[in-house]
């Protein structure tokens, strides 16, 4: 049990120091992926095979944790919500990529893989160990709030993702205008409804591992979704002029 503590404030203490470096980094320099891939990061993999390979630590992870420690009523309906996540990121999504044969720097699914590993294992040692919730905490408005945001951030995140695998026709490799739903709005409501979703997880299981995890989402996804911003406008000189990077209206 201390073993485990010790561990589990390591990778948290790691995951909040990294963080802000990861944030500033991101903003000068696109992780090699997807519309970013490029020569130099060593040899790569089928992109598809890449999101399997660096999700499926959280599915099992958290998986274990469900069979092996004893917990509240309450935990295992947080470890259902990440498993619904995972499962869905892991299996669902990466199969219906259609852009499946373009490569992914091995090093990307890599870095991935080791971050889920940290991050499960806090989030799995917070819900078992360190958190116990009473029932009450169901009525709790934290987790209220923080439930129906993950919830709604979920949607969002599907829904809009959804959109983007629709714009090419199989075998198509090319880029398109996305329209529908919050597109109209931003330019990556697929990260918001990422970010929506753990900030609601953090909110929901009031933890410092789940904070950390909002930390690490939000300092990974807004660079990228303002690079994905500045890409469209300069790319596409029809690009609606309205639309923001991640927030309707401000950002
Ligand atoms: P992107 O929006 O960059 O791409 C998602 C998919 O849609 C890719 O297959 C991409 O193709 C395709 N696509 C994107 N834009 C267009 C367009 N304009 N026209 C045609 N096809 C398009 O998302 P990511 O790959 O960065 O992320 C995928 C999911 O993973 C998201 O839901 C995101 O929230 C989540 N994620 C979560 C992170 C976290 O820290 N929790 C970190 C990173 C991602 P192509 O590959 O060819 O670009």
């Amino acid at each position: 049990m201390l073993n485990n503590i010790f561990l589990y404030e390591i990778i948290l203490k790691a995951i909040l120091v990294i963080a802000p470096v990861l944030f500033l980094s991101l903003l000068f320099f696109s992780a090699p992926y997807g519309r970013y891939a490029r020569r130099g990061f060593g040899p790569s993999m089928p992109n598809r095979w890449g999101w399997v390979m660096m999700e499926i630590p959280a599915v099992i992870i958290m998986f274990l944790f469900l069979l092996n420690e004893t917990q509240s009523g309450i935990s295992y309906i947080f470890l259902f919500l990440w498993e619904i996540h995972y499962l869905h990121r892991t299996f669902i999504f990466p199969f219906r990529l259609h852009s499946v044969s373009k490569p992914m720097p091995i090093i990307v699914p890599v870095m991935g893989f080791i971050f889920n590993m940290g991050n499960t294992y806090i989030n799995g040692i917070s819900l078992t160990i360190i958190h116990k919730y009473p029932t009450f905490w169901l009525i709790d408005p934290r987790f209220i709030i923080g439930t129906l945001l993950f919830i709604t951030g979920f949607f969002i995140n599907l829904q809009s993702d959804n959109v983007l695998l629709h714009l090419r026709k199989p075998g198509e490799t090319t880029y398109k205008i996305p329209h529908g739903g919050l597109y109209s709005y931003i330019s990556c409501p697929n990260y918001l409804g990422e970010i929506m979703e753990w900030l609601g997880w953090a909110i929901a299981t009031w933890s410092l591992a789940g904070f950390a995890f909002f930390v690490w989402t939000f300092a990974n996804l807004l660079p990228r979704a303002l690079l994905h911003h500045r890409w469209y406008c300069e790319t596409f000189s029809d690009y609606p002029k309205n639309r923001r990077a991640l927030v309707p209206w401000i950002l």
